[in-house]
């Protein structure tokens, strides 16, 4: 049963145990708004002067993210930084800040998947996650631990979830909801309402007015109408169960076969979204057509390599042609010149592509900047990135295997 005052008096001593700043991860579903609201009642009733350590209060928004949730999201993250810093820390607003991240222009959903040729992902090759959502919110929490020694990221996560996040939150302090995150040296994370049921978020979240001002009923409508399944979570860690399978993740998302939320948006009203559906099933169409793929490999059975240069193409302008009509925002106009700049450096042959002969014939000291790791493994597994590499330390080190070379595609510059 739902102890309400035991989670708040919770809440109070671990913020008040450590000078740790808080970041907050706030998506907008039912999960981290319960959080988040949960933590505004309980430091609302400490005095103020024992309100004394940083709030960030952090979205993390994929760029392709549902716009019917965009426009929420953002109304809300107003709301919260009016109330956090003119109420609750109107004695010290600006220790109560309020932000948004975002993937880095390489990183985008677009610039990988257009610009670069990765294939639409699926549960094998889930390239998104780490790119979209781990990265941007990981730099946010180390910028923080950078500047005060170490941060706690209060999330929204609950056992019921999945089983797996119930074991992994086992043998952890506070009955598992408080523990050290398992890579960003300095950083815990806490999850007040780790031990929550799905009725007693939404039993909580109708029952306490929400101190930002916004309606929790309109949640819940939001919820209704695109019916059935998970949220799509604050994402910290790889741990973290994938919004592949959820109602409110990207709209380009390909993890699922079928978009079930999307499709019930469009049922109960949001006709609107008829052509970003269409646009997905279409991605997810040509992810398992080889004639859409450059042949993967010599020896192995040629499908599931990058998308073509013409797909993308084709991608790129059916794209446009539905942004135009449906006067939204789908892809920045910084995004677009960095696609058009590695779409027609590739066309122009500056970009090679694949992979053995190219290295091999690089017998002088000329450097490669690698500027796709897609799929670009040292041997042991270790991820390259984007680096610089000489011919003669890609040979000596034998940081790029030879299977490696002709299995794959990895784009050079030459420089
Ligand atoms: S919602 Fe889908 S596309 Fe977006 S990050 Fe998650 S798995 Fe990737």
């Amino acid at each position: 049963m739902l102890d309400y005052p035991a989670i708040l008096s919770e809440i109070q001593e671990v913020y008040l145990a450590d000078s740790a700043p808080w970041v907050i991860g706030f998506s907008g579903g039912k999960d981290s708004t319960a959080a988040l609201q949960m933590v505004f009642y309980a430091l609302a009733s400490l005095p103020p002067e024992k309100l004394s350590k940083e709030i960030h209060v952090v979205s993390s928004d994929t760029l392709v993210e549902n716009p019917a949730v965009v426009k929420r999201v953002d109304e809300q993250l107003g709301e919260i930084a009016d109330a956090g810093k003119h109420q609750l820390f109107a004695h010290k607003p600006d220790l109560f800040n309020v932000a948004k991240v975002t993937p880095k222009l390489e990183d985008t959903f677009w610039v990988n998947l257009i610009g670069k040729g990765y294939p639409s992902p699926n549960r094998w090759f889930r390239w998104c996650t780490d790119r979209l959502k781990i990265k941007p919110t990981s730099e946010y929490v180390l910028k923080t631990v950078n500047h005060s020694g170490e941060a706690i990221v209060v999330l929204g996560t609950r056992r019921a979830e999945s089983s797996s996040r119930a074991a992994t939150m086992d043998n952890h302090a506070k009955g598992g909801r408080l523990h050290r995150h398992a890579t960003l040296l300095g950083a815990s994370i806490y999850a007040p309402i780790a031990d929550l049921s799905n009725d007693e978020v939404w039993a909580y979240l109708l029952q306490a007015p929400n101190p930002w001002r916004s309606d929790n009923r309109r949640l819940l409508s939001l919820y209704v109408n695109a019916s059935g399944m998970g949220e799509c979570p604050f994402v910290i860690e790889t741990g973290t169960q994938s919004c592949g399978r959820s109602r409110f993740g990207c709209w380009v998302c390909t993890v699922v076969d079928r978009d079930k939320s999307m499709e019930n948006l469009i049922h109960n009203g949001e006709e609107w979204m008829e052509q970003l559906l269409s646009f997905r099933n279409w991605l997810h169409e040509i992810r398992q057509e080889t004639a859409q793929h450059v042949p993967k490999g010599v020896d192995s059975s040629p499908k599931f390599g990058p998308f073509l240069l013409a797909t993308r193409r084709r991608i790129l302008d059916r794209l446009l042609g539905m942004q135009e009509d449906l006067d939204v925002e789908l892809i920045s106009p910084a995004e677009l010149d960095f696609v058009y700049d590695l779409l027609q450096r590739e066309a122009a042959g500056e970009v090679k592509q694949g992979p053995r002969e190219f290295l091999l014939k690089l017998g002088d000291e000329r450097r490669l900047k690698v500027i796709s790791d897609f799929e670009l493994l040292a041997a042991g597994r270790r991820r390259l990135g984007p680096t610089h590499l000489t011919h003669a330390e890609l040979l000596r080190t034998r940081r790029v295997s030879s299977d490696y070379a002709r299995s794959t595609r990895v784009l050079y510059y030459v420089q």
